[in-house]
């Protein structure tokens, strides 16, 4: 029963006609609870007449939707038990096969039903397909929507520990009550201007024809419509937040570039590339502004990023203020320090470094020259602002490698200082679309060039099979000079495993192939002292040979080192292989990277080898990676609070995605009251989730 006050998307689900308790349930199970979120529980995919083919004319492997009623089904046993069952279209039979669950598909359908089959058509004697897609076609009107032309909405089926869930056949049924009672409930949420300058039909409209469409076109413009809703809110909560950014707080402009800034350009061994000089103009010209920069810096592996830090932390120096960089790993930072220490030591500039692995008195001296403002130059971990460390006057904030670090992380560091300008660098490029989503809020430089003289590094991708000859190679290679990283997988889940595998592997390589040499170990569980005596070693040259887990992963940089053997390649990501090749190819030397894959490998894991040795180009590996993996796993980013989208694909809707980020923006610059979040309707539980997430992590 439904009475005129409960009229309201927020009902519960259970109060509309048709669903009982037990369908209420199933909904629950499936995430949809009221009206309104059955209301945007949206068609994974449509049937129409022009996509179904007949039976008759199906040839072997092809891809076909068949539309026929269930002539019969069930269990059959012989050598592998399965489910079979059988469609008849009026031209011919096609049979489903289960080989799975038998008993389960045996359930699911009953003789006499209309259903819709798609998959590949395999022929063995008959035409058949292996575990199709399925619809359930049977509720009124379906069955004659061949020959009307009816557009007839998939949706995603449910199910629950094996129990039949609700199926595409009840969601048409209880959507098609929930928009007849509660249609008219849908208020337009966008400003009539931009409906009228996007050309988007109404909400109400929208979300009518996106369930039971009247025609392609209208289908066309309902999935228009709401993908451009999604896109929008998305797109306008990073506009509000960068402009609150902007509003509430006044930052510090850095108006002098001094003379020591000029003396440390001077002295370096080379050139500043054109692109390093054209980001460090966009860096302080940025920084000269009264509002607090939020900026990324954007450039592949060796595109020389920690020069441009050093020049940008030298401008909030110049004018009384302390630059902090933090890295995501101790051995990065302990770098990051000999590197800036050495490039201004002449100029008298203190720089400290503050890890975890100091010893006491160590640390509370360098906190204190920290809190009285001694330390001009700050390097660490992101240890940094999770502790008490206090600054005098911190002016510039430049975090590396930036995809290690959360959302939250940059809000507490945000906290400590005065308002310092934030620089977040990282090497892992970052598809346009994506930028535009999860770091909509900050502004880009992008450093596209390397410096001179780099050769591109050659990349093979081998089998196991092939490893002596590869670590033949190798060995005549250490004996001309060069020196070797050898990486072995570590990851989480097995982490003890790993390990053993790669100090075995270690110990089997040092008494072995390579007893003539001298090889390193280092992984993340030896102590830091005993991680930092390891990689001096191997800068030095004392070492030849560094077996290694991924915790070389990012930014270390021993220019002599030319080949990089990366072990078991085939568990690894892109990005990170990327990561791990650039540690070579540093210097003037020809380099090689050696891709071991320990046979069988997924389709995916092929890809991602012949992509690394197709390419050296970061942004294209992110694009196959974004591509592969899909914008939710791409970086974690679900850790960054990007909302699972529904219906848009910031992939492939890259074009609606600028516009509806330029209308976002736009609306977000001439309204201040779009300002106060509780204008923006809360529709969709992600968005509301998203927003609060930001809220969260807000850093005005
Ligand atoms: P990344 O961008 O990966 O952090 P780095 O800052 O570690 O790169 O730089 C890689 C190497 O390139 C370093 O040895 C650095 O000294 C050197 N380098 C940086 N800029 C230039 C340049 N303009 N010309 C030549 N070498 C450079
Ligand atoms: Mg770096």
């Amino acid at each position: 029963m439904v009475g005129t006050d409960s009229k309201n998307l927020n009902t519960s689900v259970k109060f509309l006609k048709g669903i009982g308790e037990k369908r209420a349930e199933r909904l629950q199970e499936a995430g949809v609870e009221s009206i309104h979120d059955l209301l945007y529980y949206f068609p994974r995919r449509y049937l129409d007449r022009s996509h179904i083919n007949k039976i008759k004319d199906l040839k072997e492997s092809m891809t076909a939707t068949v539309v026929g009623k269930v002539q019969s089904c069930g269990i059959k046993q012989g050598r592998r038990k399965r489910f079979v069952l059988v469609l008849f279209d009026g031209t011919g039979f096609l049979s489903g096969v289960w080989f799975h669950r038998a008993e389960y598909w045996n359930k699911v359908f009953e003789k006499g039903e209309t259903i819709a089959f798609s998959g590949k058509v395999g022929y063995f004697g008959d035409y058949q397909m292996v575990h199709p897609e399925f619809d359930k076609l049977s509720d009124e009107g379906d069955s004659d929507f061949l020959n009307t032309g009816r557009i007839i909405p998939l949706y995603p089926s449910t199910e629950v520990l094996g129990k039949v869930g609700m199926d595409s056949r009840g969601f048409r049924r209880v959507i098609k009550a929930a928009l007849k009672n509660y249609a008219q409930e849908l208020c337009e949420s966008l400003p009539r201007e931009i409906l009228r300058r996007q050309e988007l039909i109404d909400l109400r409209q929208a979300i009518e024809n996106v369930h039971f469409p009247k025609d392609k076109d209208l289908l066309r413009a309902a999935r228009k419509r709401l993908k451009f809703d999604e896109l929008f809110y998305l797109e306008l909560i990073l506009a509000y937040r960068k402009k609150s950014v902007a509003i509430k707080r006044k930052g510090i402009e850095f108006l002098k570039v001094g003379d020591r800034t000029k003396k440390l350009i001077k002295s370096l061994p080379f050139e500043l590339t054109a692109a390093q000089k054209k980001v460090i103009r966009e860096i302080r010209d940025d920084m000269k502004k009264d509002s607090p920069m939020n900026r990324l810096l954007q450039g592949d592996v060796g595109s020389g990023k920690t020069i441009v830090a050093l020049i940008c932390m030298m401008m909030s120096v110049e004018n009384g203020y302390q630059g902090a960089l933090m890295a995501p790993t101790e051995i990065l930072a302990e770098q990051h320090y000999l590197t800036i220490h050495k490039f201004l030591e002449e100029l008298g500039i203190k720089v400290v470094l503050l890890v975890g692995a100091q010893r006491k008195s160590e640390r509370q001296e360098v906190l204190r020259c920290i809190k009285e403002g001694e330390a001009e130059i700050v390097v660490g971990t992101h240890a940094l602002i999770q502790e008490g460390v206090e600054f005098k006057q911190l002016g510039l904030v430049v975090v590396d490698e930036q995809h290690r670090f959360g959302v939250m992380q940059r809000a507490t560091l945000i906290e400590k200082g005065l308002t310092p300008d934030v620089l977040v660098m990282t090497a892992t490029p970052i598809p346009r679309t994506l930028s535009l989503t999860l770091y909509g809020d900050l502004d880009f430089s992008i450093i596209d060039e390397l410096p001179p003289g780099r050769k591109p590094i050659k990349t093979h991708w081998r089998s196991d099979k092939k490893r002596s000859e590869i670590y033949k190679f190798v060995k005549e290679k250490v004996e001309a000079g060069a020196q070797v990283y050898i990486v072995f997988p570590l990851i989480e889940e097995s982490e003890k495993i790993d390990l053993k595998a790669a100090i075995e592997n270690y110990e089997n390589l040092k008494e072995g192939i390579f007893s003539n040499f001298s090889v390193g170990l280092l992984h993340g569980r030896m102590k830091s002292a005993d991680k930092e005596e390891v990689m001096s070693q191997f800068k030095a040259g004392e070492i030849q040979i560094l077996v290694s887990t991924t915790v070389i992963e990012v930014g270390v940089d021993v220019p002599n080192a030319t080949i990089m053997v990366v072990e078991n390649a085939e568990r690894f990501g892109l990005p990170q292989m990327h990561q791990l090749r650039g540690r070579v190819g540093r210097g003037e030397k020809e380099s090689y990277c050696f891709l071991i894959a320990t046979y069988p490998i997924s389709r995916e894991a092929k890809t991602r080898l012949s992509t690394l040795a197709e390419t050296n180009d970061g942004f294209k590996i992110a694009e196959v990676d974004l591509q592969i993996r899909g914008p939710g796993e791409f970086f974690g980013t679900r850790q960054h609070g990007l909302p699972e989208l529904r219906i848009a694909d910031i992939v492939k809707d890259t074009e609606l995605l600028l516009k509806a980020r330029d209308e976002a923006f736009d609306l977000a610059r001439r309204n201040k009251q779009i300002l106060n979040t509780e204008n923006m309707p809360n529709r969709v539980q992600f968005f509301k989730n998203y927003r609060d997430k930001m809220e969260l992590s807000r850093v005005g």
